[in-house]
């Protein structure tokens, strides 16, 4: 394109609330052939709320949301911040002297795609999935598994807590979509444009909430650089690559796609990696993106 054609392009792009860094990302997006969507904080709202508590252990509610949130009070973590959310409403409840501050973790620590690890109280306490259970050698029984299966079947994501290497109860947190995932998703297709989603979240979570946007091809428990590597994998094939995601964990994949494409409401980071910024975190600026490419490029062919 011609550079007055980059130039009235960005502009109107802008004026629609989408960002585009230069002439090279906006010439590349009429190719695109695949989108590649990242699940929490993309496809879905990214504001997880924790829906149910269960105890499996003789701790009381209050102590064992205490030392959960007390270990994920440290994490940037959007499930983090709905765990101490919700010990917060429940101190509440319970008309907790609000001077009564949660105790402080010691030694936290983060575990990407998996969560987070500290000393409350004397005690070591683990929140997080089954991977992180599973790497400090924390064994769970069938009761356990019967609640994770029962919620991941319901697009929800558990979050297990484990206190001095025993389960003492557990999380059920859900993301619901966003009203236009399902729309976007099937007008991408009448374009000849097919729909992928990665999430470091669990498959059966991953599959649950793919069915409810139309996204039949799904790659879940993938980390920061397998997102990379599915991108690489399409591009290798002959494919144009376009991937749209909101977190410090996309970015690997969004420096790789052919088009990067950030959430406007997502991390910094991520809005550095991407070619392209979706000011208002609408999904249907994805197709913004690429009809302003495709008229742009048409204009000089
Ligand atoms: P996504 O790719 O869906 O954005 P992440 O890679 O950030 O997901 O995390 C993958 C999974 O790891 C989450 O679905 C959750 O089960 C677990 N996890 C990560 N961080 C935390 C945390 N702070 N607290 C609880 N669970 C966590
Ligand atoms: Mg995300």
């Amino acid at each position: 394109a011609t550079p007055t054609a980059v130039m009235v392009a960005t502009g109107k792009g802008a004026s629609l609330g989408v960002l585009i860094k230069g002439g090279d990302a906006l010439e590349k997006s009429h190719k695109v052939k695949t989108v590649v969507f990242d699940k929490t904080g993309t496809l879905t709202r990214g504001k997880p709320s924790v829906v149910s508590a269960v105890l499996f252990s003789s701790y009381s509610m209050k102590e064992f949301c205490d030392m959960a949130a007390a270990a994920e009070a440290n994490s940037e973590h959007p499930i983090a911040k709905a765990v101490v959310e919700y010990t917060k409403r429940l101190r509440q409840k319970f008309g907790s002297n609000a001077a009564e501050h949660l105790p402080k973790a010691k030694d936290f620590e983060v575990h990407t795609g998996a969560g987070v690890s500290g000393t409350v109280g004397g005690k070591r306490v683990l929140v997080g999935n089954r991977k992180l259970m599973r790497t400090f050698d924390v064994a769970f029984g069938h009761e356990v598994e019967d609640y994770v299966s029962e919620n991941e079947q319901q697009a929800r994501t558990c979050v297990l807590v484990a206190i001095g290497g025993k389960i003492a109860g557990a999380f059920a947190v859900t993301d619901p979509v966003k009203p236009e995932a399902a729309r976007v998703v099937s007008f991408l297709h009448s374009m000849g444009i097919s729909s992928i989603m990665v999430t470091g979240d669990n498959w059966a979570t991953a599959e649950a909430i793919s069915k409810e946007v139309g996204i039949q091809s799904v790659f879940a428990e993938t980390d920061p650089l397998g997102k990379a590597d599915k991108i690489k994998d399409l591009q290798a094939k002959g494919t144009t690559v376009a991937m749209v995601g909101d977190g410090i964990n996309d970015s690997p994949a969004l420096v790789a796609a052919d088009v990067g494409m950030a959430i406007g409401a997502g991390t910094d980071v991520a809005i550095e990696a991407a070619d392209i910024v979706l000011i208002k975190s609408n999904l249907e600026d994805v197709i913004t993106a690429i009809h302003l490419s495709r008229k742009t490029m048409s204009r000089i062919r």
